[in-house]
């Protein structure tokens, strides 16, 4: 993903909004590798604020693909990630230059800003905690591997503790009062 800074560069103030599509790099949550459905969208504007400096300001978004953890069932998902990075010129050559300061620049050469890699960590970073496909995902039963999700299983009631029966009773009740 790269932006063409070629009309804005040498001119402060300058500034030129964008359009881009790109490819996600490999996202993973909890050791699960993320799909993406569909490429990462990006909306950005580059600012051009002096002194070989260019401002880079956007959001992304993706759709993600994955399994849920409850009910082990497919779902898509989409990410959106805001970002802001400033970029400077690199310097050119100059090896002795090259310190550890280098790494805390980003950096762009010739007429492009590629942003490609904070796009995908600001993605990253974006990701839900949980891979579930709803809130109200009621996963698999553990006795016959169902998917409670459509619908009771026919050992619900034999393996739930009738003694426990009034009190869940009470509790459907209670919460229907409060709506
Ligand atoms: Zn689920
Ligand atoms: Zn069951």
């Amino acid at each position: 993903m790269r932006i063409d800074i070629s009309t804005i560069r040498d001119t402060k103030g300058a500034s030129i909004e964008v359009e881009l599509e790109g490819s996600s790099g490999q996202m993973a949550i909890a050791g699960t590798t993320l799909r993406s459905v569909a490429p990462v969208r990006v909306s950005a504007k580059a600012t051009c604020t002096g002194h070989n400096t260019i401002l880079v300001q956007g959001n992304a978004k993706v759709k993600l693909e994955a399994e849920c953890h409850r009910c082990l069932r497919k779902f898509a998902f989409d990410v959106d990630a805001e970002f802001q990075e400033q970029y400077c010129k690199a310097s050119q050559g100059s090896s002795s230059r090259l310190g550890y300061e280098q790494d805390e620049v980003l950096t762009y050469s010739g007429d492009f800003v590629d942003i490609s890699t904070e796009v995908n960590s600001q993605l990253a970073l974006s990701l839900p905690i949980q891979l579930v496909c709803s809130d109200k995902c009621r996963g698999l039963c553990p006795v016959c591997g169902k998917n409670l999700n459509d619908g009771e299983c026919a050992c619900t009631n034999e393996t739930g503790d009738i003694r426990l029966a009034p009190i869940a009773q009470l509790y459907l009740t209670q919460d229907k009062d409060e709506f």
